[in-house]
């Protein structure tokens, strides 16, 4: 059989494909682009697209789907989102006046971690890409918004840190040396998931010419190796010009709070857990801010709160100021309503990708800006600093408002861009168009009156140009030789006359010129905002600060914080305080304050009471209070003396982790691990019910461990929720561990009611069963429940032994329930308490609270 022979397309098609063949390649054919092969039979199944053929009557047809051009932009975030690449080919030549097969070429390659969001949309995320390199005792990471400019790298001893640091930012892409270790490579996949892509590269990692400006020599030497090789692989992917990146910038892990992605998620911080939405979360909360910089801002200080208490005050002052200063605080934001996402205009100027539009918008924010100033200036408060520091780029603002009408076309290659008076030559165009619409005009009523032809008319289209038309019935009534056909419509005739044509190439020729150096004059307008990117840059930072800080003196005044004090003494006194999030969801006046009281020889309370009673509440709260009073907010709270903490440690189980069974029991015990040999006596540790993964003894022995090894060799601070009563007794041996409870009481019909009330001492019942009635379990089994209860109360002293054998243990693997069962000799059960034994074998447990 002879090999079909491709044909000069496919040739170059496939010479391109074989550079990128992990990618999907849209291959620019006149106004669509076009997949083919393999491509075209994923692509159409993941985009919907009609899978076609090139060539479908040969004995080889090439499957083939094509996209309009115009609309390849969405096609290329669907694919991207889903963690694809998409290498866009275009034309490099005119078609129409290139010899044999056009020259293409790959313009851009588009990652998730480099897919540029477009204008200035109101988007809060960053959207990251980072490069990992590790050395034989560490690890450099450099990571960049390239939607935004932002650069840093730090330096990070683990692997599991490093993990953690990526997905703190969300990072959608990472990029590796080829020869690092496959681990490393799996467990970035896995962490990254589906969506997110990791790159092995052969790229350079030591600063060329391109790059070298952009690393400082305040980087430590594998940083700047790491940030060389992210920035080489983006100027190989973007070929384009990327004049907005920042000049990297090194940061220490060690200068914020630290906590995981378990404690994020815990603490629902960005994004409620259950719903995966910024709604109830903390974030979600607190988020009033005006700008897409602000607001971006604000989840970068809610990630990494601070550990500097210098650093801290700076912005405590600010909000102070700010919340002392309503008139102010409106004003500015007044102003800031109408300042457009700079960050993302300044990247857009420097790639060259920035319109008309896009110019004006970056006008009308600089316009803000003098008023902003004006209103801080005019305080008699710290926020008068914050005024000086402003630049409010007068002369930028004041190029585009002379050069740029207010309201542009999207396209900048049309005309209908620059002011009438900025420029001599367009003004002088336009004076000739106009003269030709006036004689356009008359010549209508020229022609009219010449031929005595009332409906004729002089017009245009797109494909013959200027036209008189005259409709059938009177073409008899024109002058001889005069007129020459254009076009022939069914009632009509369309004509030309040597004026006519006389003007028409006078017209057309304006015209071109026209846009042409309108085209030139918006260009030149651009780079002039280019130049000035930096400030831009600047500003923005700004800008997007005094958004965060004025939003952290709205929350505090909306939700009634306080500002919070910081203590060298390792002491927690939070008066009243309130779990903000939780707090928000019920009506007013609902939720019950609590103090939280650790003196400097407390480490640790034991939280015991009720289930739904608000321990996890009380808990959390603690931390969100912490992790607020860091980021420089106020809290929620009456009254808050805080130690700064160094890092914070969760372990909160979830329904998901019971329904994982044993192997939760593991992740349990690697949490509690983690936070056993990472904490200090700076830390903040929330263990809620740990040891309930597996069986009771197991559970308690282990807890009660746990609980010992905290007191005698961390001293972290800690709130441990129980449900182990029996572990109470440990206050009363260690100085340092006090029992607190969540109140509840019963009426006289033995409804429990929840106080939500913290106090000292240990609870005196579980009231486990009272929940189960207050959750609508049917009145007989909850009848019967107190009578098992009785019975095993009875028997308790026999089964709480701590000298049980080992094996016996060992087995006491299943769950809590059937376990509690089994401790009993099934067949001396009284019937009815094995028939509810049974029922209760069949409750979804996990499904109630
Ligand atoms: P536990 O951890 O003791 O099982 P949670 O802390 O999960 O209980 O609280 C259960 C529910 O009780 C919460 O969802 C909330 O609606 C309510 N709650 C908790 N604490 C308070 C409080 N201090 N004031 C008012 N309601 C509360």
């Amino acid at each position: 059989m002879v090999k079909p022979v491709d044909t000069p397309m496919m040739v170059q098609y496939h010479e391109i494909k074989s550079q990128y063949p992990d990618a999907f390649v849209f291959y620019r054919l006149g106004d669509f682009y076009e997949l083919f092969e393999e491509d075209a039979v994923l692509g159409a199944k993941l985009l919907e697209l009609t899978l076609t053929a090139r060539n479908k009557n040969s004995e080889n047809p090439v499957p083939m789907a094509g996209i309009p051009h115009h609309a390849a932009k969405n096609y290329i975030d669907i694919l991207v989102d889903q963690g694809y690449k998409v290498a866009i080919v275009e034309q490099m030549e005119d078609p129409a006046v290139a010899k044999g097969m056009v020259k293409r070429d790959v313009v851009q390659l588009i990652t998730p971690g480099t897919k540029m969001y477009d204008g200035a949309g109101s988007d809060k995320q960053n959207n990251y890409l980072a490069a990992i390199l590790p050395n034989s005792d560490s690890w450099a990471l450099a990571y960049i918004d390239l939607s935004t400019g932002e650069l840093k790298a730090t330096t990070i001893r683990r692997l599991t840190d490093i993990l953690d640091e990526l997905s703190s930012l969300e990072v959608k892409e990472v990029v590796l040396r080829q020869n690092d270790d496959l681990t490393t490579q799996q467990q970035l996949a896995t962490q990254l998931g589906e969506r997110g892509l990791v790159i092995s590269t052969q790229l350079a990692i030591e600063p060329n010419a391109t790059v070298s400006f952009l690393t400082q020599p305040l980087l430590k030497i594998d940083e700047t190796k790491a940030t060389a090789m992210l920035l080489n692989y983006i100027f190989d992917t973007q070929r384009r010009n990327l004049d907005h990146i920042v000049p990297a910038i090194s940061y220490e892990r060690l200068a914020y709070l630290k906590f995981n992605q378990d404690t994020r998620t815990n603490l629902d911080l960005v994004e409620n857990n259950r719903t995966k939405k910024r709604a109830g979360s903390l974030l979600g909360l607190i988020d009033g801010t005006h700008t897409a910089m602000g607001s971006r801002l604000l989840k970068q200080w809610v990630l990494k709160p601070l550990r500097d208490q210098n650093d801290i005050e700076d912005r405590l002052d600010l909000v102070d100021a700010f919340r002392d200063d309503f008139f102010t605080r409106g004003a500015l934001q007044d102003q800031l309503k109408s300042v457009y996402d700079l960050e993302r205009l300044a990247a857009r100027a420097a790639m060259g990708t920035m319109n008309a539009r896009e110019l004006v918008q970056l006008k009308r924010s600089l316009l803000a800006i003098p008023s902003i100033k004006a209103a801080l200036a005019q305080t008699t408060s710290i926020l008068k600093n914050a005024s000086d520091t402003l630049d409010d780029m007068v002369d930028v603002a004041g190029l585009i408002e002379e050069a740029i009408v207010d309201d542009p076309p999207i396209s900048v290659r049309e005309g209908d861009i620059i002011n009438d008076g900025f420029d001599d030559k367009i003004d002088n165009y336009r004076r000739v168009l106009q003269d030709n619409q006036t004689w356009l005009a008359q010549l209508e009523t020229d022609e009219r009156a010449a031929t005595g032809i009332h409906s004729l008319k002089v017009g245009y289209n797109k494909n013959f140009g200027y036209f008189i038309e005259v409709t059938k019935a009177n073409i008899s009534k024109l002058e001889e030789n005069r007129y020459e056909r254009r076009q022939t419509l069914t009632n009509a005739e369309r004509f030309v006359t040597p004026e006519l044509k006389a003007h028409e190439r006078l017209i057309i020729e304006a015209q071109a010129k026209r846009t042409q150096r309108e085209y030139e004059l918006f260009v030149t307008v651009r780079e002039r905002v280019k130049a000035n990117i930096s400030r831009v840059q600047n500003l923005a930072q700004q800008i997007a600060r005094l958004d965060v800080l004025s939003t952290l003196a709205d929350v505090a005044d909306n939700h009634r914080f306080v500002r919070p004090e910081f203590t060298t003494h390792n002491r927690v006194c939070v008066k009243q305080g309130r779990h903000p999030v939780v707090e928000s969801l019920l009506e007013a006046g609902e939720f019950v304050a609590n103090d939280v009281l650790l003196d400097e020889n407390t480490t640790m309370q034991l939280i015991t009471g009720p289930n739904m009673a608000g321990k996890s509440t009380y808990m959390r709260e603690l931390a969100l209070i912490v992790i607020l009073a860091q980021m420089g907010s106020f809290v929620p709270a009456d009254a808050a003396e805080l130690p700064i903490f160094d890092q914070i440690f969760t372990r909160i189980g979830a329904n998901d982790d019971m329904a994982m069974g044993q192997s939760t029991f593991m992740v349990e015990m690697a949490e509690a691990n983690h936070a056993l040999q990472e904490a200090t006596a700076h830390s903040l540790i929330l263990f809620d019910e740990l040891g309930r993964g597996t069986a009771t003894y197991d559970g308690m022995a282990l807890a009660q461990a746990i609980i010992e090894f905290l007191d005698a060799h961390v001293h972290a601070k800690t709130l441990f929720s129980t449900h182990y009563h029996e572990l109470t007794v440990l206050a009363d041996q260690h100085d340092s561990i006090e029992n607190v409870h969540v109140g509840a009481v019963e009426d006289e019909s033995g409804q429990l009611h929840f106080l939500h009330q913290i106090k000292k001492g240990p609870a005196d019942k579980s009231y486990g069963i009272h929940v189960a009635a207050l959750a609508g379990l049917p009145e007989t089994l909850i009848t019967q429940a107190k009578v098992i209860l009785t019975e095993l109360e009875a028997q308790k002293s026999s089964i709480v032994t701590h000298d049980q054998p080992e094996e016996r243990q060992l087995e006491q693997t299943r769950d809590q329930l059937s376990e509690q069962v089994a401790l009993f000799n099934v067949d001396t059960i009284n019937p009815e308490i094995k028939t509810l034994l049974d029922t209760l074998d069949n409750f979804d447990i996990l499904t109630m609270t």
